[in-house]
């Protein structure tokens, strides 16, 4: 492993790896970083030639023993081309789905769940505990699971049953918590603090989880031929996705292996009307986001976060959004179902509402010019249809005999 270091996004303190959640000094984010140069050379940077899955990347992710690595094969994730979409939506450009929703648990979040886990197991941990809307928190109860570690997990009471069933049936010890998503992420950083257990919550509380993310745009550079997409769409909670992809592709510049003139794609940001400080401040201009204390009820739990409390989490997505050339938008709650319906009935792949926010503002911003024709557009699916029990589902009457399929041939 090449050497690294986390540094503080807000004042540059350098400090060895570590658990550690916020700079000492300035209480910043903070960040995991290499040494490019002398990696530069390394034919091996994007396959170390042993792992498969997210984890060929091992040499960029901040994992030091390949002993400590706790994997279920999360990564290389299909990138598949959307025509049917494309043709509903009126679009003269190449729409790809990033399925997300196929990784092992169902959703993107094994991505930041196997680099958490397996940094805890590194530092010698036999606990860990997080915070999570849901998908998080099954993961992380997934992956403690395959190491033998006990997973302690904080979801707000309202999460849908089948997240809170699945990090349940892992062996997780499963604590719903009075009130909205910021609470449950509260109580967990307070047992870290008390007990000591690591803290994997995948906000950018962690540097190892955010750090996981990135892999996902080396996936999206090599599936396109080693090419940059024009723009990513990826719902938002705190941000940590969009963040760490942007780092990737980034990164894939840095290191010399996309040509020095390639454009870095715009990362686009996704909020549902219900719950949206980070495009709130986009809308009104402003780098500071607030809190989101209005009451929410939304199809869109995984991205329904208020940041009340760490609205610096916001910021930082905020900006890099802003600085990458995209922008932050909102779908409304109808507009979620629909392009959850349109996913589905268009894609073959099953998705939670959440997840198809990327893909309904796809469509938005296209119809609305600030997406170009012709350009090359990767919506992250990040979520799986079978964590979203709230469907009613429309099936055909029970027949009796052939004579009542005669509705089949009119
Ligand atoms: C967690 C989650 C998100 C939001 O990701 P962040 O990186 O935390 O902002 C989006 N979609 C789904 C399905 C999620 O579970
Ligand atoms: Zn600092």
């Amino acid at each position: 492993m090449y050497e690294q270091r986390m540094v503080c996004r807000s004042c540059g303190k350098q400090l060895e790896l570590g658990m550690r959640y916020a700079c000492p000094v300035c209480g910043g984010i903070l960040e995991i970083q290499y040494d490019y140069e002398a990696m530069k050379k390394d034919p091996r940077l994007l396959d170390d030639q042993i792992h498969t899955g997210m984890w060929k990347y091992s040499h960029m992710l901040p994992v030091k023993s390949g002993e400590n690595i706790v994997t279920l094969g999360e990564g290389m994730t299909p990138l598949l081309r959307c025509e049917r979409l494309e043709a509903e939506y009126g679009m003269d450009a190449e729409l790809y789905i990033k399925a997300e929703s196929l990784n092992p648990s169902g959703s993107f979040k094994d991505r930041p769940s196997s680099v958490g886990v397996s940094a805890a197991k590194e530092l010698g941990a036999g606990r860990v505990v997080i915070a999570s809307s849901g998908n998080a928190s099954a993961a992380a109860a997934a992956y403690c699971a395959r190491a033998g570690m006990e997973c302690v997990v904080f979801i707000p009471e309202s999460t849908d049953v089948s997240k809170v069933t699945q990090a349940a049936a892992y062996g997780a010890t499963v604590i719903p918590v009075a009130g909205n998503y910021s609470r449950s992420y509260h109580m967990a950083c307070e047992c870290a603090k008390r007990f000591g257990w690591p803290n994997v919550t995948s906000t950018f509380i962690n540097p190892y989880t955010v750090e996981a993310d990135k892999t996902a745009a080396y996936e999206v550079w090599e599936q396109l031929e080693r090419h940059m997409p024009d723009c990513v769409l990826i719902p938002i909670a705190s941000g940590p996705l969009l963040v760490g992809m942007y780092k990737g592709f980034q990164e894939l510049l840095t290191l010399g292996l996309a040509p020095a003139d390639s454009k870095l794609p715009a990362m686009i940001g996704v909020q549902s009307e219900q719950c949206m400080p980070v495009t709130r401040a986009y809308l009104e201009h402003t780098s500071k986001v607030r809190g989101w204390d209005a009451p929410i009820s939304t199809v869109a739990g995984g991205i329904s976060d208020p940041l009340i409390g760490y609205e610096g989490d916001g910021e930082l997505t905020l900006k890099t959004a802003v600085e990458s050339g995209g922008c932050m938008t909102f779908l409304t709650e109808t507009e979620i179902l629909e392009a959850a319906k349109l996913v589905e009935t268009k894609t073959g792949l099953y998705c939670e509402p959440t997840s198809a926010t990327a893909v309904g503002a796809a469509g938005k911003l296209f119809a609305e010019g600030v997406i170009a024709p012709g350009a090359k557009i990767v919506s992250m699916l990040t979520g799986h249809g079978f964590k979203y029990s709230g469907r009613t589902s429309s099936v055909c009457r029970t027949v009796e005999s052939m004579e009542d399929l005669a509705y089949l041939n009119p």
